[in-house]
């Protein structure tokens, strides 16, 4: 940065540095703790037009920028680097008003930033919704008889963006029906039989999956007969 700096570090820049040991103003004859070469000598800020103006400590790059355009008068404040042999950039010094305003824009920025944000993750949240849908209707066409409130449920916990179960086909208009169908059976077992059950009384998930088998496919069966011919739902446990 403090080379990107000083190129742009022109001759008629006004350059400040701190006083680094007791000095007196060509001018006046006072001192202060920041100070400017002139033709006659070091002067003080006053003598040197620059007293009213407020230091802006480098670091933000926007701010800086922003605050320099802004100030009809400003100076760059440098201080001598022994360990590196030459001045480094400590910030500028600008009018009051332009700093305000400068701070103003930049957070302006910050706001448009999170607005955008917002609206982005408010656009991602409708698109998903309609993913969902779209799998739910999907899950009720292949098993017509599955109730629509199980559907929904299915399609919001696979549905989710980012959650990786069920995705899109690459053409992104259809769904896998061998992972709709994973989907809709895992929802089978934890809700309609007793696998949750043997899980949490130590039984070894294979040996779970395989005692709850016919359960889950005798009620996927049921679940692709036509809606109208469909036995009365179990109730949802
Ligand atoms: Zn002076």
């Amino acid at each position: 940065m403090a080379d990107g700096s000083r190129k742009r570090q022109s001759k008629s820049e006004i350059v400040v540095v701190p006083a680094l040991k007791d000095w007196s103003c060509a001018e006046c004859g006072g001192g202060g703790s920041l100070l400017t070469m002139d033709d006659q000598g070091p002067l003080c800020l006053s003598c040197a037009d620059l007293a009213h103006l407020a230091f802006l400590p480098s670091g933000d790059a926007a701010l800086t920028r922003r605050a320099r355009k802004a100030s009809g008068l400003s100076a760059v404040v440098v201080r001598f680097s022994r360990a590196r042999k030459r001045y480094e950039r400590q910030g500028i010094l600008v009018e009051e008003e332009a700093l305000d305003q400068a701070e103003a824009e930049c957070l302006a920025d910050a706001d448009a930033r999170a607005r955008r944000r917002e609206r982005e993750r408010s656009r991602r949240g409708e698109q998903d919704l309609a993913f969902q849908a779209e799998m739910a209707a999907e899950i009720v066409r292949l098993y017509p008889a599955c109730p629509r409130d199980r559907a929904e449920e299915i399609a919001r916990h696979t549905g989710a963006r980012g959650s990786g179960r069920v995705g899109r086909s690459a053409a992104g208009r259809t769904f896998d029906p061998g992972a709709l169908e994973l989907a809709v059976a895992a929802s089978v077992r934890h809700r309609d039989t007793g696998y949750d059950e043997l899980l949490m009384s130590g039984v070894e998930r294979a040996e779970a999956r395989r005692l709850v088998r016919d359960e889950v496919e005798r009620v996927l069966d049921e679940w692709r007969r036509p809606a109208a011919e469909g036995r009365p739902q179990r109730p949802n446990s």
